[in-house]
């Protein structure tokens, strides 16, 4: 298994995301991956267990804690998504963009700061 950087975990993203969590479980019925309903009374391990998800992952810069970014799930829908989300990240490089690549849209001898 990963070890992933959760940011949600640690930090000041932590309380917002047990709030809105909480919220979640209350406020939601379906999983957001598949669509049919969470049984909130199952408890992990089992794969049928409620758990949140992010709708776009943090390591694709999604956010950690903010709620339009969380969604009730199902363990397993979650682990089979973010699988997905490794598989695809895996063989395509990161592409960097140099400073000399940036658009001569603005003369910045003249740019001044607002701060
Ligand atoms: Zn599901």
């Amino acid at each position: 298994m990963r070890n992933n950087e959760r940011a949600d975990h640690k930090g000041a993203h932590r309380a917002a995301y047990e709030r809105n969590r909480k919220r979640i479980l209350i406020t939601q019925r379906v999983c957001g991956i598949c669509g049919k309903p969470v049984d909130r009374s199952i408890k992990s391990p089992n794969p049928l267990a409620p758990c949140i998800d992010h709708i776009i992952p943090i390591s694709k810069g999604g956010h950690p804690s903010d709620i339009e970014n969380l969604q009730l799930a199902h363990w397993t829908c979650n682990r089979q998504k973010s699988d997905k989300l490794f598989k695809n990240n895996e063989p395509k490089e990161k592409v960097i963009l140099g400073n000399r690549n940036l658009p001569l849209s603005r003369d910045w001898t003249k740019y001044r700061s607002k701060l």
